[in-house]
Formats: C-alpha cells, structure tokens, sequence
C-alpha cells in the first residue's frame, strides 16, 4: 500500500450536504479537529495533534475554513485553516509545538493518520487557491462540508470541485535479457540520485498515452505493454500518481537534457549492491518505492529505511 492511502475514514458523502448534522458535530465534544498551517501539520511530540472539546472549539474560532473530512467511529473529523495567522500564532492555537511538513514524517506516521493528513492538507490548499471563480472571477463561496465552492457570480454560478492533478510514473524494462530498468537523474536532482520516470498527464490523453509520450519526449525511449501497477494520492500539492511498468522497444536512451540529465539501465544485482551500500533510489514515501521494490522483489526493499 502506497504512503498517504488506505484511508480509514469514512468520507461520509452523503453527510456534506446536511449543514443541520454539520453544524451539531461541530459543538460534539467527541468531534476531532486536525488544525493545519499553510501546508504544515501542527504537530507535538506525538505527531500531529487531534483537537477535541474546548480544544477543538477554541482552535475553531481562530480558523479560516473548516472542512468535513469524514467519521472515524462515532466521531466525526474536521480539518481546519489556521494559514491567516502567523507560525507561532498558528502552533499556538493548535496548542503544539511546531509546524512540519507532512512529508518529512514519512515513515515514522501511522498510514491512516498520515492518509488524514494528507486528505486535509490537500482539500485546504484547494480551498486558499479557489477563492474565485476562473470563469467569471467572482468569489466561490465553500460549501457541502468544504467539499465544493460554489461561484456567487449571478449570471455564473458555477459549482467548482477539488482539483486533481494527474501524473504518470512509470518503471521501464529494457526489451531483451538480462532484466534491467530504466532510471534517471532528473534536473536539480543530487549527483548519482536516480529514480523511475515520471510525467504529467496532458489534455486529450489517456494515462497509456501520457506514459509513452513522457518516454519519447524525456528519454528517446519508446515502450510497449503499458501495465497498470498502481496509484497514490499526492496532494503535494495536487498530485494523483499512476504508476506503470512498460517495456522499452530498444535500449537506446537519449535523455532531453531538460526534464532529465540522465538515464540508463540498471540490472537488479547493481540495485541491491547500490541499496547496500545505503543509497537510496528515492523517497520513502512515494510510489517510485513501490515500483521498484516489486521490480526486485519482495525480499529487497528499495531503500534501506531512512527518508531520503
Ligand atoms: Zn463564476
């Protein structure tokens, strides 16, 4: 299971239109509110804090949005907006100690509250970057639980969801024997860093067609039987990742120079030796680690275990 999925919550769709039992969880002392900050949890010594009671009402009043996440159990949870305050108002508020990136508590979270987390922080960031509507530029205005925003435009109207942005990142074989695949060093990456390739999905593509034109385009290479392996979530800011795994049609590689610096193939023993010798291929977190890991197999995980 990819880091930020498995989702524990039950959304509870159909409780965001109902602004009655809304309004009731919020004033329930049994309600959890996740106070977030530009992006950042705010967290303790524990991890991210979970507000309740007098705490979750009085992080509330110094909010912005407020957004239904789902119900845990009997509880219901909310995310909450603190980014009009200041960092350390903010960690205030939220009665912790520190604003974090989500991303660099990779590993050391639970997976459903690292899922939570990731949930909220990307429908905030929806919220602070939809503040008006592209069409006609009047305000949207929140609603159904912080899961739409509505355009107040009078001739408009216009009902505008979360926004996803989807990628493509894809593990390529090399097209004969012995087993290899294709990793690359991209722009602005670190000397001898190497990971799957990966790119946006464009208008007018299905993600097969976005996973060989990301080859060409990138690498020169041009690859068959596109396979589905598996998605996640990566509201980092917006991200839905697909991954794939596709064969190459040759093992001619001639990176753009722009996207990508380098690339060449790799056989499975130099990948364990380079996981071996303690360099990681990528990030924990990410799917590239799953690729990866199920390219070499179960019993060679892709990284030894620290964050990269
Ligand atoms: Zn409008």
């Amino acid at each position: 299971m990819p880091a930020y999925g498995g989702g524990w919550l039950d959304r509870a769709a159909a409780r965001r239109a109902d602004a009655d039992w809304l309004a009731e969880r919020l004033t329930d002392p049994e309600s959890v509110v996740l106070p977030l900050w530009r992006d950042r949890c705010l967290a303790d010594g524990d991890g991210p804090v979970r507000l309740t009671g007098e705490q979750a009402s009085a992080v509330r009043a110094a909010a912005g949005e407020t957004v239904f996440l789902g119900v845990d159990g009997d509880a219901a949870v909310f995310a909450v907006d603190l980014s009009e305050l200041d960092e350390r108002a903010a960690v205030e508020a939220a009665a912790a100690t520190r604003a974090v990136d989500l991303r660099a508590l990779a590993g050391r979270l639970d997976p459903a509250g690292a899922a939570v987390q990731a949930y909220a922080r990307g429908l905030l960031l929806w919220h602070r970057q939809q503040r008006y509507c592209g069409a006609c530029g009047a305000a949207a205005v929140a609603g159904g639980g912080g899961h739409v925003r509505t355009c107040a435009g009078a001739e408009c109207g216009r009902i505008l969801f979360p926004r996803i942005e989807p990628a493509v990142i894809v593990l390529v074989e090399a097209p004969g024997p012995p087993g290899r695949c294709l990793l690359a060093r991209h722009a602005g990456a670190a000397e001898g860093a190497c990971s799957t390739l990966a790119g946006f999905v464009e208008v007018g593509e299905s993600l097969e067609d976005a996973v060989r034109r990301e080859l060409v385009e990138e690498a020169g290479v041009t690859v068959t039987d596109v396979t589905y392996q598996g998605s996640q979530a990566w509201p980092f800011p917006a991200g839905l990742m697909v991954g794939f795994r596709a064969v190459a049609t040759s093992e001619q590689v001639r990176v753009d120079g722009v996207e990508l610096v380098e690339a060449r193939w790799f056989t499975r023993s130099e990948l364990r030796e380079r996981i071996a010798s303690g360099r990681p291929l990528g990030r924990v977190d990410s799917i590239d680690h799953l690729l990866l890991g199920d390219w070499l197999g179960a019993d060679a995980p892709a990284r030894p275990s620290a964050v990269s």
